[in-house]
């Protein structure tokens, strides 16, 4: 399959700096979840994207639960998440033995609609948590997303797995929530092969996720537990991927810009195509370009045409509450999200592909008007 085009994959730098950091790792046979790549991986990450603190994990899910966790979200506590997701932003809630209430999308912004959790928090005002995504690297309405949640004095988690390199007024997002979690996942704007972070301006509870990462090990010569524990800790292999990556972000952010113009120059003319919204205050990674179809031509003559060139394009996430295992929760919204879903295509948006390859995209796309 080399020649397929991919939705999204892994691209390494040309100047082979993550070789450079794994092979210093391999050197100095610190290939242990603990070492000097994780140590400064979480300096570099902190200082991008201008948070104080940040705990290499294992992934974003892991740092999505010990957010929970460090929020004191536990057995039937209320947990406000976008129904617009993946999977792995609501599967946290139901480890902590949580219950989420999904929150519909707005037309502009395709994530959390502000008047919506506020009509969810007239209903459940004992709720613990919020959890907010940036979608596609989308930022969400952050200014009154925040307010609400200091209103209510309720924790925002920012699932900013999608978003990492986004700026909402000048700030990156991930940074607005007392926590922020970023994903370095096979398929996110840099990857690590698999890997997660957890930011915060909480000194203390940054900490106390590196303790409950490391299977929660008391400060005792024989291994004494006094809370339950997790083996959550990003490797130094990993993390020496990471640091690599972290020099080619803003380059890859460039690029997937470069990609979505090309795409809104050469298809947005077409009849009922309309791109992904991008806010005045909003500068996006543009991690996937996408668009909703409202004419003849549906989201699946797209991918199907696509795929029949070796081609992968994919559906806009299919919202929570439609999903057979989240459907007995709580759903507050009118269903914009569903009809995103339904109307929704990503394309494709890997950073190695050239202009020949967008080029290819957009006359099979064309061919179907
Ligand atoms: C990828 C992703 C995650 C999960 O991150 P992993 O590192 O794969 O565990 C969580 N939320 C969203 C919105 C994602 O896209």
């Amino acid at each position: 399959m080399a020649d397929r085009i991919y939705l999204s994959s892994p691209h390494m730098s040309e100047e082979g700096y993550e070789q450079q950091y794994v092979k210093e790792a391999f050197d100095t046979n610190w290939i242990a979840p603990l070492g000097e790549n994780v140590n400064q991986f979480e300096k570099e990450l902190a200082e991008k994207v201008g948070s104080k603190h940040a705990a290499a994990l294992s992934s974003g899910t892991a740092a999505i639960h010990l957010a929970l966790k460090a929020a004191g979200v536990g057995e039937g506590d209320i947990v406000f998440c976008p129904s617009l997701t993946f999977s792995a932003t609501a599967n946290p809630i139901i480890y902590q033995n949580a219950t989420p209430v999904f929150i519909d999308s707005n037309e502009e912004t395709w994530n959390m609609d502000p008047d919506a959790l506020e009509e969810a928090f007239k209903k459940y005002p004992e709720v613990k948590a919020v959890i907010v995504v940036h979608l596609y690297g989308l930022s969400a309405d952050l200014d009154r997303i925040t307010e609400l949640c200091k209103k209510h004095n309720v924790t925002l988690i920012e699932d900013a797995a999608e978003s990492l390199g986004t700026y909402y007024k000048g700030q990156h997002t991930g940074t607005f929530g007392d926590y922020g979690i970023y994903s370095f996942n096979g398929n996110k704007i840099i990857t690590t092969s698999g890997g997660g972070m957890l930011v915060s301006g909480d000194e203390e509870r940054i900490a106390k996720t590196r303790f409950w990462a490391t299977q929660s090990r008391d400060k005792a010569r024989h291994y004494q537990h006094s809370e339950l524990g997790f083996n959550y800790r990003m490797s130094n292999v990993v993390a020496g991927i990471g640091r690599g990556q972290l020099k080619v972000l803003d380059q890859r952010v460039a690029k997937k810009r470069y990609m979505f113009e090309f795409y809104k120059r050469e298809l947005g003319s077409l009849e009922g195509v309309s791109f992904m919204p991008v806010n005045e205050w909003n500068e996006p990674n543009f991690w996937l370009s996408c668009m909703t179809l409202h004419g003849k031509v549906r989201p699946v003559d797209i991918m199907d045409a696509l795929e029949a060139e070796n081609i992968e394009s994919r559906p806009i996430w299919k919202p929570m509450h439609m999903q057979p295992y989240f459907q007995e929760y709580d759903f507050v919204g009118e269903g914009v999200s569903e009809r995103l879903f339904e109307n929704g295509v990503c394309l494709p948006s890997d950073t190695k592909m050239t202009d020949e390859n967008l080029l290819k995209v957009v006359e099979i796309i064309k061919k179907l008007w």
